[in-house]
């Protein structure tokens, strides 16, 4: 009865194939719409999107931050204020010049993040010690003028996340809220998504714009180019003393208040669930971000019709009361067809209701991940479907993680450096910390980059640069990026 054909090429053979005709298959966004790197989400992606979204803001809104929604037009003079935030960003802004039939006298910029439109009401708010910390996030788009190419939901210049920014009474306390951003981002990747990740410490010349410190979520594609999906920032007082930021302390003394922010890129994330989980057969999501957690599909004969939709009707009650996302799927398609379109949607289980089951009270369950097909006794559906929730996530986070540990290569020389450029993959080495190092370093790898100190890890004795041959000072990961 299952669908023996593949609707789509070996992803770890050709990437960018898999990828763009998974996109179409499943219907998930268009490339239609006619302006370099804006595409339309289509609903498969943007329910998606919309349960990515929802993790997140419950877990924000866990940890004591607000929602707010500032406006997507930042003045100029906001936007100047930041030297380094400006130098960093005027090449990739879109600007706003003309409404009407009028040229504005001060011009604006679509935001490209939202420090500067957020932090001069910052200034207005915050007075005391009692105000703080101000946590707050938008979920929202962000508009950038990308030169490189673009690359559906990996690059746009349109893209959709989460913005977090704080302002703290000291900097131990923003401190903490970076460890605490870096746990958000951990434990919805480990125990939801089930993506393996390098958390990364971003070198100084690779840091956000006005950032003191930058650490970031690298993910791992299947063609071996990883993806930054996340990033929190110690700011400082670089924006505080820009924007005039003060606050009264316990002693009553002036102060500049301490600054984070937190991105999490839900575009790209989207893209990686697509890429790390996806296969030939389509999409594999993990249940407890799957929009359809469930897809019951009566399988029918002409005389027994009734007795089965019975009981795909009285099954899908049950689950739904239960509180999962089920769906039947009562249309007048062959249940072959079911089962293709399905699969290609990533419905990390499907319950197959036939004449004979109904008789001996039984039901099919197949998954998603593996495709296998499971005979279980029909009450104890709910028993088998919370054993796949955790069992589905557990096999794709070991995938993900063995083609992570797989992917990953001691660098010790410069031959090794030039092998990693031709066959791809994570680099570890240890590096002199030289800035100048690094580019020499992605001008003859083409594309290279050094992406940062892993967070937490143990050095032993370092040695010297793997590149250059001068004296190690950080053991740091090498990898081409999108
Ligand atoms: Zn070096």
């Amino acid at each position: 009865m299952g669908n023996e054909e593949m609707p789509l090429p070996n992803k770890y053979e050709n990437f960018n194939e898999w990828y763009n005709e998974i996109l179409q298959k499943a219907e998930l966004i268009d490339l239609r719409y006619g302006v370099k790197g804006f595409i339309v989400y289509r609903p498969n992606a943007t329910v998606i999107m919309r349960e990515i979204y929802r993790l997140f803001e419950k877990e924000l809104d866990r940890l004591k931050h607000s929602p707010c929604i500032f406006p997507v037009v930042i003045p100029l003079e906001f936007f100047e204020k930041e030297a380094r935030h400006i130098k960093g960003f005027l090449n990739e802004v879109f600007w706003i010049m003309r409404a009407g039939q009028h040229e504005l006298n001060k011009p604006l910029v679509l935001r490209p993040t939202s420090e500067t439109a957020m932090y001069p009401l910052y200034a207005f708010w915050i007075r005391s010690y009692k105000d703080l910390p101000l946590k707050l996030y938008q979920s929202n788009s962000v508009y950038r003028y990308e030169t490189k190419a673009t690359k559906p939901l990996l690059r746009g210049r349109e893209f959709y996340w989460i913005e977090a920014h704080c302002a703290h009474r000291t900097k131990e306390d923003a401190e903490r809220q970076v460890l605490e951003d870096m746990e958000v981002m951990s434990k919805a990747l480990h125990e939801v998504l089930g993506v393996p990740f390098l958390l990364l410490e971003r070198p100084p010349w690779d840091r956000f714009a006005g950032a003191e410190r930058t650490y970031a979520f690298d993910v791992l594609f299947p063609d071996k180019s990883v993806l930054q999906i996340a990033t929190t920032h110690i700011l400082g007082e670089n924006f505080s003393r820009a924007f005039e930021i003060v606050y009264k302390d316990v002693d009553g003394t002036l102060k500049y208040v301490q600054q984070t922010c937190f991105g999490i890129g839900i575009s790209r994330i989207l893209a990686t669930l697509i890429s790390v989980h996806g296969d030939e057969y389509g999409l594999v999501l993990p249940f407890d971000i799957a929009p359809t957690q469930v897809v019951i599909i009566p399988i029918l004969f002409k005389d027994v019709g009734k007795v089965v939709m019975e009981k795909c009707r009285a099954l899908f009650e049950r689950l739904k009361n239960e509180g999962y996302r089920v769906v039947l799927d009562d249309s007048d398609d062959r249940p072959g067809a079911k089962f293709y379109r399905w699969e290609i949607l990533g419905v990390p289980v499907r319950i197959e209701v036939g004449p004979k089951d109904v008789e001996r009270g039984m039901v099919t369950l197949f998954r998603r991940d593996t495709r296998e097909r499971i005979i279980v006794e029909e009450k104890d559906v709910e028993r088998k479907i919370e054993e796949l929730r955790r069992d589905i996530l557990r096999v794709l986070r070991e995938r993900g993680e063995k083609c992570l540990k797989e992917s990953l290569r001691d660098v010790k020389n410069r031959d090794d450096l030039m092998k990693l450029a031709r066959e791809g993959g994570i680099g570890r080495m240890a590096f002199c910390g030289r800035e100048e190092c690094a580019s020499e370093i992605k001008a003859e790898t083409e594309g290279f980059e050094v992406r940062g100190v892993r967070v937490n890890e143990k050095w032993g004795k370092l040695g010297v640069c793997a590149a250059c041959g001068k004296e190690a000072k950080e053991i740091v990961y090498v990898a081409k990026p999108y």
